[in-house]
This record gives C-alpha cells, structure tokens and sequence, in this order.
C-alpha cells in the first residue's frame, strides 16, 4: 500500500533536470517534520514549504499495488504516441518518499518506460533501481545516503558546513536559495557564495519564478 498526497504532470523546476517534463508522484508523511504548523519549531526540518500531509490532493489516494501506482503516473501523463530517446520521468518526492518507495515500485515504474528519479532528505538509503538519485540534506539529521547524482542544498541553513559535502559522492553539487521572505537576500548570498566556491552550483526554483503549474 502506498500513501500519495497527490500526482501531476508538470515540469522539474530544480536542478540539473530543470525544464525536463516529469510526472511528479508526491508521497505523505516525512521524517523531518510531522508537517503541521503547530510543531514546526520543534522539527528537525523547519523551513518546509511542501504540504505532504494525507491523500487528499489532486489525483492523491491510497495505492494497493506498484502496479496501480506506475498506470496511475502514465494515465496522468497521458503522453500518446511518445517517442523519444529521452524517456519521460517520474520524480518520487514528498514529504520523504523513501519512506514508502521500494524495489518493486522502481520495477513497475520502469516497466512503464519511466526515466524513475527520486528527491530525498537522505536520511534512508536508497533502494537499489533508481536512474536519479538527488538528496537535499537538511541541518541536524544524520544523512546516510551520501551518493547519488546531484546533491541539493538549501543555503543558509544554520549548523550546516557545506565544505564537508563535497568529498561524498555526487555528481552535481547545487545550492538553492531558501524561499520564504528574504529570497532575495538569500539569493545574492547563494550566487556570491558560488562564485567563491565554484564547485557549487546555483539552483533556482523556476516553476515558482515562472509561475508553471
Ligand atoms: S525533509 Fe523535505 S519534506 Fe520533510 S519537512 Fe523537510 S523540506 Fe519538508
């Protein structure tokens, strides 16, 4: 049984993959944060702008299957007579998708013909299958996935040393400025400290500067 806040069909914002078409599967529940306001301050993971709690979003439910799941993200998709080198993605996110995602989900996604990504806080190890692997880490949880294809730091996160990153096992290493009020302070920062530090690289996320549904 997989428990999924909502399911769309939209553009990856963030990262590496910006601009590439995507079935987004957003799972409920998460880790860091029990995500209501009222024990925000006390959670691991404060700065949260994702509603991931219940099933009650756009095409949202309780799944008895992978299978159901994967038909579900293609249904939604509704790409006829799709021909490409470039497989269309499904991004497992959340809340904390791994959580619930497993080996046998990654299978039937593929077996869809999905490209099958996952955006994870990194406090639970993968499971094996994934073609994309990016881990956002967040201040004060131990982080045990330490690989994968692209890392994704919000800046500005307080106790976090960004220098100790770089020796893991990625690809891409992205810092993204933390929305919320002082975006665009916090984007200067993240663009000077960039250009200081050059093996990082700006995200921005562009589906809420472009307004992408
Ligand atoms: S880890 Fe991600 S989903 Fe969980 S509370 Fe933090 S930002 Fe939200």
């Amino acid at each position: 049984m997989y428990s999924v806040k909502e399911i769309f069909y939209s553009l990856q914002g963030e990262g590496a993959h910006s601009g590439r078409p995507a079935v987004f599967v957003r799972f409920a529940g998460c880790n860091l944060w029990n995500g209501l306001e009222e024990s925000r301050e006390s959670a691991t993971c404060q700065f949260c702008d994702t509603d991931f709690v219940g099933i009650n979003g756009l095409n949202g439910g309780k799944f008895k299957s992978a299978d159901e799941l994967a038909s579900k993200a293609t249904e939604i998709a509704n790409i006829k007579q799709y021909q490409s080198n470039l497989p269309l993605m499904v991004i497992c996110t959340g809340g904390e998708p791994l959580l619930q995602v497993d080996e046998p989900l990654i299978e039937a996604f593929k077996a869809q013909g999905f490209y099958v990504a996952v955006e994870t806080n990194g406090t639970i190890k993968a499971p094996a299958g994934f073609d994309w692997i990016c881990v956002s880490p967040k201040a004060g949880s131990e982080i045990i996935q330490q690989q994968g294809n692209e890392l994704k730091v919000v800046f500005g996160q307080s106790g976090m040393d960004l220098s100790n990153f770089l020796t893991w096992r990625f690809e891409h290493f992205y810092l993204q400025p933390m929305d919320g009020p002082a975006i665009d302070q916090s984007t200067q920062e993240t663009i000077a400290y960039c250009k200081a530090n050059p093996s990082w690289k700006l995200s921005l996320q562009n589906h809420k500067i472009l307004n992408i549904p």
